[in-house]
């Protein structure tokens, strides 16, 4: 681990060298037009150089190290600032609404020029910086700055620590399925009986109905009537049978 660090920060300090060689944006902020030059150099749509966006105000940085060259004004330009460097650049920074510096100083890069004036350009009304870079020996040689300042994004990136692997936490053993509560059902009805139809008329009894003896009507009535009142042992049933029919159902009836 301590030896990934180490290569991270120096990794971090190749990435970040670059960034001290010569060039340093102006402001902080989007470019908002960009550098647009044709073979043409009168023809319409040309723009010598990017509008970088800064509040009204912001300090002005010098882009390059150099000589202070040129301290005024120009029409639509506002205050300007022109720094010829070492390496055969003239630099200017229009817009300015003031100015820091004298002809003829020596200013380091990154140095405070000026600050952010309000537009008076017709093309970028919002508060900007218009930084154009051309090779001084030639009157046309303009140059794009982006292909000098260093790309705005990402970053230098900071060598933040490696995070440290979570653990994984354990596998969570699976839940007890809950049980299924029982629901209280309504108690189903249940189907009614299915009626029988009735006999149909002129067939014989069935035998589950009592049979009639035409015989014994007596002996029917008195088992009847024997059945109804209290169980008889047969032998009783056998001296109700010998009496006559009116003694008999005496009898049964007082039984
Ligand atoms: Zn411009």
């Amino acid at each position: 681990m301590r030896r990934l660090l180490l290569a991270a920060a120096v990794l971090a300090a190749f990435i970040v060298a670059p960034a001290a060689r010569a060039w340093t944006w102006p402001v902080e902020g989007t470019v908002l037009r960009a550098f647009a030059l044709t073979a043409d150099p009168y023809a319409g749509g040309q723009h010598r150089g990017i509008d970088v966006a800064a509040p009204e105000g912001s300090p002005v940085r010098a882009a390059s190290s150099g000589t202070v060259s040129f301290v005024g004004s120009v029409p639509n330009g506002g205050k300007v600032v022109t720094i010829q460097t070492g390496s055969g650049y003239a630099v200017t920074a229009l817009q300015l609404g003031s100015t820091a510096v004298v002809r003829g100083a020596a200013i380091e890069e990154g140095a405070i020029v000026g600050a952010v004036g309000p537009s008076s350009d017709t093309v970028t009304a919002e508060p900007h910086v218009h930084l154009g870079v051309r090779v001084a020996a030639e009157p046309e040689g303009y140059v794009d700055p982006l292909s000098l300042l260093p790309p705005r994004s990402p970053a230098a990136p900071v060598p933040q620590p490696v995070p440290l692997p979570q653990p994984v936490p354990a596998p969570q053993p699976a839940p007890a399925p809950q049980p299924v509560a029982v629901q209280q059902l309504a108690p189903v009805p249940q189907p009614a009986a299915p009626q029988l139809p009735p006999p149909p008329q002129g067939q014989p009894p069935s035998a589950q109905q009592p049979v009639q003896q035409p015989g014994a009507p007596g002996r029917s009535r008195c088992q009847s009537s024997s059945r109804l009142r209290s169980p008889s042992p047969p032998r009783r049933l056998d001296r109700c049978r010998r009496l006559d029919r009116r003694r008999r159902l005496d009898r049964c009836r007082r039984r």
